[in-house]
């Protein structure tokens, strides 16, 4: 008792964020104006205020304005029912069945509308949660407090009020914002059985906002990990996604393997980053996601996941070829050995199969350089994707940087200087190296980090992605 009191008195312990002391900001102690606010978000937030409803916007964008970051899009909250909210915002409509939201539509932009909610009696309530504690139910109205509690960490749980410029803080969010600190709302272990993806959202907003995991909230994930076994493998998938495509792709991988948390999802990683040709290549896929992300360019997970299995494609195809089998045969087969192991773990969506196996199995069609076999492989739907990752294979030092010049220089090459190129399979080697070299004096029209770093993921140009999001 009396140590408890100690330690507790010394700030040794972690503190758990329990009591809500509600703190109204004004627009000195903030700084975020109304103009911030996307004109949908205020017109929804107007629209219910003068209809005598609270409303506020919620979450993720004030956490991000508080910052100096531009949202990626804008919640509302409000005290009024989803039907009221249908009353008042005529071009919206209510979606979900089990908890209802409402989209309020403007021209080119969505808000979503929610009514404040609670926690049903909580992990401890069988009729609200599972065995493990995770929660099947949180479908009940609620006050303003209940719905910052229920909320995650403490910088998700503002409320900014468009109208009178305030901040709403129940539980220290912006003090906590300032010190760059995720914090748990309540007891963290509770939390997370509540809803184990709770562990990869902390590591996301970490390493994506360049904040610490509070230590009370990230002792416990270790021992937590395995619970995201129980988590559907369709949300899994969407949390894993969000965190590569995150904008901070690289930090994440780093920051859920140093938490254990790869081991159900992505046990590749311990392999691929252990392993330098691996890591490199890894880590310049990450990279140019990374940028395109920044530069607001789509990105294709199909071709995202290609390069985090390439590597276990690679060693599985080398085993198999060893027993015997000849190339390609061994690489199909690798193909579907490494899609199977993975699908126990986190399920990509069988729609992203055949554009990972596309873009593997083309990268056996580069070698080929005589007769028509570079025409046609130009011509291949899937012919830009694999060319992409082929840069990505050169410039991390899996394969001869000669051979993705060549193709940069047959892309380029009008017809003449394409056929000059053509490997002649009747001829020497020697004399194939010397036409390459002829023509750009050897300069490497790729290899050399620019291109390959920009062009590895032109997704918008692939036809049929897989990607339906
Ligand atoms: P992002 O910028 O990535 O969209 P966000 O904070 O807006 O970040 P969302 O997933 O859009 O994250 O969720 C909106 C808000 O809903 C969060 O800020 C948080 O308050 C709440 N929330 C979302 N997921 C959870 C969860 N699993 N547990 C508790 N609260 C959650
Ligand atoms: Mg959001």
């Amino acid at each position: 008792m009396i140590m408890d009191l100690f330690r507790r008195v010394l700030g040794r312990r972690p503190r758990i964020v329990d009591q809500p002391r509600l703190r109204v900001l004004g627009l000195q102690e903030h700084g975020i104006r109304r103009e911030q606010i996307s004109s949908c978000a205020l017109r929804t937030t107007d629209a219910l205020h003068k209809a005598g409803f609270q409303a506020f916007v919620v979450g993720g964008a004030v956490r991000d304005l508080l910052i100096q970051r531009a949202p990626k899009d804008f919640d509302v909250a409000t005290n009024a029912t989803p039907d009221e909210v249908r009353r008042v915002i005529r071009r919206s409509r209510i979606i979900g069945r089990r908890f209802q939201i409402v989209h309020a539509m403007c021209n080119d932009e969505v808000v979503e509308v929610s009514t404040f909610r609670a926690l049903q009696g909580g992990a401890d309530d069988d009729q609200a949660a599972d065995e493990h504690g995770r929660l099947i139910r949180d479908n009940v109205f609620g006050s303003q407090e209940d719905d910052a509690r229920r909320r995650d960490f403490t910088a998700n749980a503002l409320f900014y009020d468009p109208r009178k410029q305030e901040v709403w803080d129940y539980f220290n969010g912006v003090a906590d914002i300032r010190a760059k600190r995720m914090r748990m709302i309540g007891d963290p272990v509770v939390r997370y059985r509540e809803d184990p993806v709770r562990m990869l959202r902390a590591v996301r907003f970490a390493a994506k906002l360049n904040f610490r995991i509070d230590e009370a909230a990230r002792a416990p994930i270790a021992e937590l990990a395995d619970l995201l076994a129980n988590v559907p493998s369709a949300r899994l998938f969407d949390e894993v996604l969000k965190l590569l495509l995150s904008g901070h792709s690289a930090d994440c991988l780093r920051q859920l393997r140093a938490e254990g948390l790869h081991h159900g999802l992505l046990p590749l990683i311990d392999v691929v980053l252990d392993e330098p040709v691996g890591a490199k290549f890894v880590n310049l896929a990450l990279a140019s996601t990374d940028l395109r992300v920044a530069q607001d360019k789509p990105v294709s997970p199909a071709f995202l996941f290609a390069t985090l299995l390439w590597q276990q494609v690679r060693v599985s195809a080398e085993r198999i070829e060893a027993a015997g089998e000849s190339p390609v045969p061994a690489l199909f087969a690798a193909m579907d050995e490494v899609l199977d192991a993975q699908k126990e773990k986190l399920a990509i969506p069988r729609r992203y199969d055949a554009v990972m196996k596309e873009i593997w199995s083309l990268q056996s069609r580069f070698v080929q350089r005589s007769g028509q076999r570079p025409y046609r492989l130009l011509e291949h739907p899937r012919f830009r994707a694999a060319w992409d990752f082929l840069v990505l294979r050169a410039e991390a030092g899996e394969i001869d940087p000669d051979l993705a010049r060549w193709w940069a220089d047959f892309q380029d090459g009008d017809d003449a200087q394409r056929e000059a190129l053509l490997v002649q399979d009747d001829k020497p080697k020697r004399r194939r190296r010397r036409s390459i070299r002829s023509r750009r004096g050897g300069a490497g029209a790729t290899g050399d980090g620019g291109d390959g770093a920009d062009g590895s993921q032109q997704h918008g140009g692939y036809p049929d992605d897989g990607d339906d999001a």
